[in-house]
């Protein structure tokens, strides 16, 4: 029993750290949708370094260069440059042999100069991760808590390769670009799953564009922004038309012809 509590506090623990990720790593920092209150802006680096371990100026750098190269030489993560398993099982691999680039960083973080605090303590991903290791293991026990420490690494690894690798491979395409949506995946993964989306819209602070689609992170940013704690600096849905897929998709209607709906959209 007490190993399905520590793989469910390990899946937990993964969800906030993909929540930071999408929020802070992603929409804050990389493409500057969103402002966070500093003293949230303080808890999102931590929660980074200790969940994550992940240097934000290296993520952001990396994630940039993704756009800019997206799924052509240069891309730092591309399963159609790279090949899907590759991107799917080795995409730490990929990430950190761009991250260790220093040109990388120069050229596409050098707004995020590292500060005091990061060269005192939050450049040293690996202490904060066995911080959260030491924890889990005085809060849990030794098996039990590294127990938990393995499920968040693997799930949050996990959750990163499914948004490079199927989120570029597999699901549906609203708009003109190589990457795909993931309902379920958007789900677990409080929207990035929506990547098609966002590789149409890079700066839209709300992930899901349509019906049927679905931004967790999104409420929960709205709910930041009642408590005065987070500010929207792009435009939320406005927008989303001038990128609508040229290409119009029929959809079968109840008996096999098509709809109004479909008509619809074929009109678009
Ligand atoms: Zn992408
Ligand atoms: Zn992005």
């Amino acid at each position: 029993m007490q190993y399905v509590v520590a793989v469910l506090v390990g899946f937990v623990l993964a969800e906030v750290a993909t929540f930071i990720s999408t929020v802070y790593l992603h929409r804050v920092l990389s493409h500057k949708s969103i402002r966070l209150h500093p003293a949230l802006t303080m808890v999102m680096r931590f929660g980074t370094w200790m969940l994550t371990s992940i240097s934000p100026r290296e993520w952001v750098a990396v994630h940039r260069k993704h756009h800019n190269f997206t799924d052509v030489e240069g891309d730092p993560h591309s399963p159609h440059v790279e090949g899907y398993w590759q991107i799917m099982i080795g995409n730490v691999y990929y990430y950190r042999r761009e991250a260790n680039d220093g040109d990388t960083l120069e050229k596409y973080a050098s707004d995020l100069p590292y500060d005091r605090l990061d060269r005192m303590l939050l450049r040293r991903g690996i202490l904060g991760f066995s911080l959260t290791g030491v924890i889990l293991v005085l809060v849990m026990g030794l098996w039990p808590g590294l127990v938990a420490l393995a499920t968040l690494a693997v799930v949050y690894l996990g959750f990163s390769a499914a948004i490079n690798g199927a989120g570029h491979t597999v699901g549906y395409k609203t708009f003109e670009n190589d990457a795909t949506n993931l309902r379920l995946l958007a789900l677990i993964t409080f929207g990035e799953g929506l990547h098609n989306n966002h590789h149409a819209r890079p700066a839209a602070p709300k992930l899901s564009a349509f019906r049927g689609e679905f931004d967790p992170a999104w409420p929960i940013i709205r709910l930041l922004v009642a408590l005065r704690l987070a500010e929207v600096l792009t435009r939320v849905d406005e927008g989303w038309e001038n990128h609508r897929r040229r290409i119009p998709k029929t959809t079968p209607g109840p008996l096999g012809k098509s709809t109004a709906a479909a008509k619809v959209v074929v009109k678009d």
